[in-house]
């Protein structure tokens, strides 16, 4: 019974250590260990592995490049046995009918007998291929346990820099003995320490594999003999598309196993979902943003601040998130002409730029899309801004104005901006149109349309805002005298006539600063700042004079005059009835005639 006790030894030595799982599946741990038990158990003075290669028929040391020059060595094992010569002991190891290598042992004084020997060649071979596949099994739990780990980790990162980083280190980690690139668009403008080749230009080696990867989403693999190096080319691949491309690069004639290739275009995958994620994160944030500027601005423009705010403030936000140099906002009028909008930068104060502006309307009248240009340069020789990008305000399909917006540097406005500022302008044209119209209709409330005399109410901010800022004034308020029998006599058309003709020679006796107004009807008023009262009466009585004598048919009007100054209460009902009070009293004394009332 002792034979099968040291043969149970054995087998129950390697039990342990497989049982244990303590296999990492290393060849080198395998070896060491299946000698170190044989030796310890079998009480051998030593126990050494050789491989063996079937194609030279010979045995080579897997530490040193040691041969045993032994030749024709199967032929020594008949039927799988171990082999003796003195106190040599050779003992195969097959894995499945394949001879793989060989223990050389020296036996001590336990000298063992050949029905142990044929049961320890069996477990030694069953030890050695069960340690190997546990170490594949437990290898590639490991593998895809990483990958698991990884690809949480992955999907946790909304940072695309975060993702290349994570990929780099953990496959340079995992393979130390291959070599690691990214190629990228070159519109990554990240600047991270790693391996980072641009697509379009850093690929030489490649024969435009990196880019053939890239294209069509399929792993590239090139195999150069006289270099002796493997590359694959795995592309970063999303579901919507590519983001770029790993190039795996291994020297010195080794080869990319089946599984670590699999395992590293996995990984490449698993990356370039992540990207994806991150980019459609930032995206998304991205057009928060957007929105954003659309909606304030909107907000801005709906509430009917004054042209002038509203270009400011719209000029201003452009500026910020374009990152721009200069901001114009122009309006094409009726007639051809450009009205440079407030708000825009000095620049467009310039004659610099016209060339512009012709090469832009020009195209935006052909184009109501607008212009996207990265390097002006083409277009333009000596232009000083490369970067630009125009979109036209367009109301009922016809251009209303335009949007400008240079940088000096080439390809400085991405395509997204531009479909930014596109919607920008878009949401705005209405408003500002509109308040375009608002102001036109103001300067026509501002006249009256018979005389083109300022309105009453024009006349009212101009007397209020004049008692702040000036020390006195002259009011007139002038009615012509029996106007009715005008009417009646000569008909309305004549009485309007007349109207226009009072009013006429009104504005001849009013300069820069002072302002006639249509008071209502045939009522008539003249405001002079900084004119004192007897400037003021003087000015009143020659045109009561002129009147008379002027008109046709021939009419006379009545003129009350008051005047306010720092001593007396500023108030613009009391200007007002004072001069009304004049003109009553002008009236009752008989008309065609001067009242002051102080
Ligand atoms: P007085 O002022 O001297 O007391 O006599 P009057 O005839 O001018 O009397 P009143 O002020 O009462 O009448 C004003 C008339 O002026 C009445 C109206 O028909 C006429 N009138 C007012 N506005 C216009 C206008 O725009 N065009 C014409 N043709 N007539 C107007
Ligand atoms: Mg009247
Ligand atoms: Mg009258």
């Amino acid at each position: 019974m002792e034979d099968l006790y040291i043969v149970n030894r054995l087998k129950s030595a390697f039990f342990d250590y497989i049982s244990e799982n303590k296999v990492n599946g290393s060849i080198d741990e395998v070896i060491s260990e299946l000698t170190a038990i044989l030796q310890r158990e079998l009480y051998l003075k030593s126990a050494v592995f050789y491989f063996y290669n079937k194609k030279t028929d010979s045995l080579s040391s897997h530490k040193t490049i040691d041969y045993i020059p032994l030749h024709s060595i199967p032929h020594i094992f008949e039927n799988g046995q171990a082999f003796r010569y003195g106190e040599e002991l050779l003992i195969p190891i097959h894995v499945n009918k394949d001879m793989i290598g060989i223990i050389h042992a020296l036996e001590s004084n336990r000298i063992l007998a050949d029905a142990e020997l044929a049961q320890i060649v069996r477990a030694c071979s069953s030890f050695y291929s069960a340690s190997m596949n546990m170490g594949l099994v437990s290898n590639d739990d490991r593998k895809y346990e990483k990958l698991y780990l990884l690809t949480e980790k992955f999907h946790s990162l909304l940072d695309k820099d975060e993702v290349l980083i994570e990929l780099i280190t953990t496959l340079q980690s995992m393979y130390d003995e291959y070599i690691f690139y990214l190629f990228l668009s070159h519109d990554n403008d990240s600047d991270l320490k790693l391996p980072i080749k641009d697509l379009a230009f850093d690929d030489q080696d490649g024969n435009g594999m990196a880019m053939e990867a890239y294209v069509t989403g399929n792993v590239q693999l090139s195999h150069e003999e006289k270099d002796a190096h493997t590359i694959l080319y795995s592309p970063l691949k999303g579901k919507q598309g590519v983001y770029g491309v790993l190039q795996v690069v291994v020297n010195n004639g080794a080869n990319i196993e089946e599984d670590d290739k699999n395992f590293i275009i996995m990984l490449a995958n698993t990356a370039g979902t992540a990207l994806e994620n991150a980019q459609l994160y930032e995206q998304s944030k991205r057009l928060i943003k957007d929105l954003q500027l659309i909606n304030e601005t909107s907000h801005r423009l709906n509430k009917n601040l004054r042209l002038t705010d509203t270009m400011t403030f719209m000029s201003s936000r452009i500026m910020d998130s374009f990152d721009a140099d200069e901001v114009g906002l122009f309006y094409l009028n009726e007639d051809g002409t450009i009205d440079i909008f407030p708000g825009s930068t000095p620049f467009f104060n310039t004659s610099e730029v016209q060339p512009y502006v012709d090469f832009i309307r020009q195209k935006l009248e052909n184009d109501l899309e607008g212009l996207f240009i990265g390097d002006m340069t083409s277009y333009l020789d000596d232009a000083t801004y490369a970067s630009i990008m125009a979109v036209p305000m367009v109301q009922s399909d016809t251009l209303k104005g335009c949007a400008l917006v240079l940088n000096k540097k080439s390809y400085h406005f991405s395509f997204d901006m531009f479909k930014l500022l596109q919607s920008l302008i878009h949401h705005s044209t209405l408003a500002l149109t509109n308040s375009l119209l608002r102001e036109e209709l103001e300067t026509l409330v501002k006249t009256d349309h018979l005389t083109q005399l300022f309105s009453r109410n024009y006349m009212n901010n101009v007397i209020e805002s004049s008692m702040k800022v000036d020390r006195q004034g002259t009011f007139i308020l002038i009615d012509i005298d029996n106007f009715k029998r005008i009417n009646d006599t000569f008909g309305h058309q004549t009485g309007d006539d007349v109207l226009v003709q009072v009013a006429d020679i009104i504005r001849g006796y009013v300069r820069e600063n002072d302002i006639g107004a249509r008071w209502g009807g045939e009522e008539l008023a003249i405001y002079l700042p900084q004119v004192d009262l007897q400037s003021g009466i003087a000015i009143a009585e020659r045109i009561v004079k002129k009147v008379g004598e002027k008109t046709n048919p021939s009419v006379t009007i009545s003129a009350g005059v008051s005047y306010w100054n720092a001593e007396s209460e500023k108030s613009f009902d009391r200007l007002f009835s004072k001069a009304d009070r004049g003109l009553y009293v002008a009236k009752d004394k008989g008309k065609n005639r001067v009242v002051v009332q102080v």
